[in-house]
């Protein structure tokens, strides 16, 4: 298996976002590492989070970047067969 040769070459780990285990990547920021997919998704709901409070400090609406934000959380949510939903709920947009 592929995820037992990570683990034995102690290059990948479990993801801690979706719990898979990958090699893993850092994210800057965060002591938390997570695979591929996670760290470009993580990437894009911080960045959304910011997108979002900074629109609502200029009132600007919001609509379209909660709909974005909605697909990328529950993109990650389908992946974490096995992640504990906290780790996930860790990005609300609030
Ligand atoms: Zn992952």
């Amino acid at each position: 298996m592929l995820a037992n040769l990570y683990m034995e070459l102690n290059i990948g780990g479990q993801c801690s976002v979706c719990g898979r285990v990958q090699e893993l990547f850092e994210f800057p920021g965060r002591r938390e590492k997570f695979c591929l997919e996670c760290s470009a998704d993580v990437a894009i709901v911080v960045h959304l989070t910011h997108e979002i409070a900074a629109a609502k400090r200029t009132g600007t609406d919001t609509g379209a970047l909660k709909a974005e934000f909605s697909t990328v959380s529950r993109r990650m949510l389908e992946r974490s067969q096995f992640a504990d939903l906290d780790d996930v709920m860790v990005f609300r947009a609030e």
